[in-house]
């Protein structure tokens, strides 16, 4: 069941999503992520990165909102912290 939250505000340029953005039509949900990926030998005797990997951590306070038109990255919201 979605959640009903306040329409985000850029508290630095006050950007509210009703018309679009300098770069996005919306605001954008940030999160870090700690991602685990295999050191592999190649064929040629150089180490590869292997493409498939595992998450192993989600940053919990690293997430954020990121405003369409100025890009600026601010802390969620009331309401949206429990997301994700
Ligand atoms: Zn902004």
């Amino acid at each position: 069941m979605p959640q009903r939250i306040k329409r985000p505000t850029c508290p630095s340029c006050g950007w509210d999503g009703r018309e679009p953005g300098e770069h996005d039509d919306w605001f954008r949900y940030l999160e870090d992520e700690t991602r685990e990926r295999r050191l592999e030998l190649g064929e040629g005797g150089e180490f590869e990165v292997a493409d498939e990997g595992e998450l192993l951590l989600v940053d919990e306070g690293s997430r954020r909102l990121r405003c369409g038109n100025c890009l600026l990255e601010f802390r969620l919201p009331a309401g949206l912290e429990g997301l994700g």
